[in-house]
């Protein structure tokens, strides 16, 4: 069997593109992979190009060989960008080569650790246009509280506002306001997990986990800024909440970096961007090795979900897997087989490779868009700030 074409199918998803990644090889065989990765589009559909004829006439089942070939033969390695269209293709071959062989994906990762995995909700990032005092309790304590009657145990939010230079006390009782309403929402056996969304500097990390602390966050997402490793253990000390992070990074170099601070409780490696299932793969060794646990981030479309199912149903150190519910409106209606949720769990769909295909006919009625969504990020002062 041999590679015969690479290319990518892009998609509206309403609050961005989805960028799909399709494999086809001389036997008639499709695998799909997913490299969405948001404002970048057109960049992701370039550097999936480029990678063409490296692949043409290659054999889909060497897939260790094929990611070598696209991360180690070209001069420039790793980034996002490179990164996010090697994960597509990696996924793609995954899926290719199991259906190809006619076992689930799962099998090709090791087989089943456990029967069936536990999602958490994400409760949305709060307003658009939210900065300090501007969350609404009431809002994300509806939203929790549909979560939990949905089936949830776990739910995710976004309880501190944008642009956290140092907090003010309007900004750290706007969050004790969230935590509260959310907390008293779902009762003390719903785990609640915090995203700071990198929006804080080291202190101000450190003073809304004093606010959130007596409410018993499960943990502590990107406290800060993806670039500021060294400061992790100060702030995983200070903010005295396991500390969880990865969804900006990509290779297993820049997990490592951030292992070896021992500040780290969760890692949160995307599929998208870390390097697809081989690289995520190995993450989850190195993460085994330093005795921490993976959440794999995963906000965005349902071809990354379904990977992330079969991911999860074969790996031992993963604790739980992030779902963004009805974060689409084509969300069911573009894949062949939709993935199926309930009672805060999901399986893999069944039959071979990964389960379920892109809806090609439903792809093309909703191409991608040039103008994806921006959410505004400025400050009362007309400053701009991490969202
Ligand atoms: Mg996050």
């Amino acid at each position: 069997m041999k590679i015969t074409d690479v290319d990518t199918v892009v998609c509206d998803a309403g609050m961005r593109n989805w960028v799909f990644v399709r494999v086809r090889t001389d036997q008639g065989l499709v695998g799909w992979g997913e490299a969405s990765t948001e404002w970048r589009t057109h960049s992701i559909v370039g550097a999936v190009r480029d990678f063409v004829p490296l692949l043409i006439g290659e054999d889909p089942y060497r897939i260790e060989h094929l990611w070598q070939k696209l991360f180690r033969q070209q001069f420039w390695k790793g980034g996002v960008i490179t990164m996010s269209a090697l994960s597509g293709i990696d996924q793609a071959l995954h899926d290719l080569k199991a259906q190809a062989l006619g076992v689930p994906l799962y099998e090709l990762l090791g087989g089943r650790v456990r029967d069936r995995i536990r999602l958490y909700d994400h409760l949305g990032g709060g307003d658009p246009d939210a900065v300090y005092g501007a969350l609404s309790a009431e809002r994300f304590a509806d939203s929790a509280r549909r979560s939990v009657e949905a089936g949830f145990d776990a739910v995710k939010v976004l309880a501190v506002p944008m642009g956290a230079g140092l907090p003010s006390g309007a900004a750290l009782r706007t969050t004790d306001r969230v935590m509260a309403a959310v907390r008293d929402a779902v009762g003390d056996e719903v785990e609640i997990m915090i995203d700071l969304h990198g929006r804080c500097t080291p202190a101000a990390a450190i003073a809304f986990a004093g606010v959130l602390r007596p409410y018993r966050p499960w943990f502590l997402e990107e406290p800060c800024q993806p670039e500021l490793v060294e400061e992790l253990p100060g702030i995983a000390a200070g903010a005295g909440i396991p500390i969880a992070l990865g969804e900006r990074l990509s290779g297993r170099g820049e997990f490592l970096r951030v292992l070896r601070t021992g500040a780290v409780a969760v890692l949160q490696p995307d599929v998208c961007h870390c390097g697809g299932l081989s690289e995520l793969r190995r993450i989850a060794g190195l993460a085994e090795a330093f005795g921490v646990t993976l959440a794999p981030h995963n906000p965005l479309g349902p071809i990354a979900t379904a990977h992330n199912l079969h991911f999860a149903m074969a790996t031992s150190n993963w604790l739980i897997q992030e779902q963004m519910r009805a974060a689409a409106p084509i969300w069911d209606d573009i894949l062949t087989t939709p993935l199926e949720f309930a009672d805060g769990y999901a399986v893999p769909p069944p039959g071979v490779g990964l389960g379920t295909a892109v809806n090609e006919a439903v792809a093309a009625a909703h191409p991608g868009t040039e103008t994806e969504v921006q959410l505004s990020t400025r400050l009362p002062d007309g400053s701009l700030c991490d969202w």
